[in-house]
């Protein structure tokens, strides 16, 4: 039987040419969801798991900017450069060279059967060109998923994640340890900790979100699309918690955008 290629993201990813490969279902009702919260809450992670319930496609921005540090440094366009440096910061990247790698890939919102944004939008001009994309073919989301923790979890969490290098499955060095150190448990990988995990760049992602992604939450809210979630616990009671809310709203009455 023909499904969806899972985790093949090659199109988000990449950017074109590289093709989607996934083979579209046919769903009644593809989930359409945005993933707000402070870097650290665990967004990463219940989008990976949201990805697998909902079968959409785990569409993430800082997963772009990642992938692109990887490449040659005469791969990368100057633009590129320019925005994978912000990221070492911890800065954001302009909403222009963020708007440009999104709407290069615009394909993978408008049709794909589903999707979980996910660090993306990050300010309200992005969130307004988004709403403006989606809104030229007549789509809008399901929901936004707006994840909350107190800042010192949120701190903790942080400094202590490490991610799969290959497979990018995310642990914490002593709540959700791998089975062997360093090592991931699904591929074998090495962990790392991410330059933008280190302490003086947490800081400022923190004042960021608090500066520029904030605001979207009461963007979100006015839109009626706003759906807060406790992010504590573990990502099982937190993705529990997320599922019970979004079944609430699938036999509920259909959500718009608020065109
Ligand atoms: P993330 O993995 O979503 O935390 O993103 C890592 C970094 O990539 C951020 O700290 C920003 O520097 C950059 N980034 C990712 N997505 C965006 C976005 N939508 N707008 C601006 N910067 C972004």
């Amino acid at each position: 039987m023909n499904g969806p290629v899972k985790n093949d993201r090659a199109a988000w990813l990449q950017g074109p040419p590289a093709d989607c490969s996934a083979v579209p279902t046919e769903r009644k009702r593809p989930w359409r969801l945005v993933l707000l919260g402070a870097p650290g809450v665990g967004k990463g992670t219940q989008a990976e798991l949201l990805t697998e319930r909902l079968d959409a496609c785990h569409l993430s921005t800082g997963d772009v900017f990642r992938a692109a540090g990887k490449r040659k440094d005469c791969d990368q366009s100057p633009a590129m450069k320019a925005a994978l440096e912000y990221m070492r910061r911890g800065e954001l990247v302009p909403d222009s060279t963020v708007w440009d790698m999104v709407r290069e890939r615009s394909h993978c919102i408008l049709n794909c059967g589903g999707f979980i944004l996910d660090g993306f939008p990050r300010t309200l001009g992005q969130a307004e060109s988004l709403r403006e994309l989606m809104g030229s073919e007549k789509l809008s989301l399901s929901a936004v998923v707006n994840y909350e923790l107190p800042v010192d979890e949120i701190v903790r969490r942080l400094s202590g994640r490490r991610t799969c290098e290959k497979c990018k499955s995310v642990f914490h060095a002593t709540e959700r340890p791998p089975k062997v150190e360093a090592v991931c448990d699904h591929c074998a990988g090495r962990l790392f900790q991410r330059e933008d995990d280190r302490p003086e760049s947490v800081t400022v992602r923190l004042d960021a979100y608090e500066r520029s992604t904030a605001p979207l939450i009461q963007f979100y809210k006015d839109l009626g699309l706003l759906l807060p979630i406790a992010a504590k616990g573990s990502p099982e009671e937190i993705f529990a918690r997320t599922i019970d809310e979004l079944d609430q709203l699938a036999t509920g009455p259909v959500v718009s955008a608020g065109d």
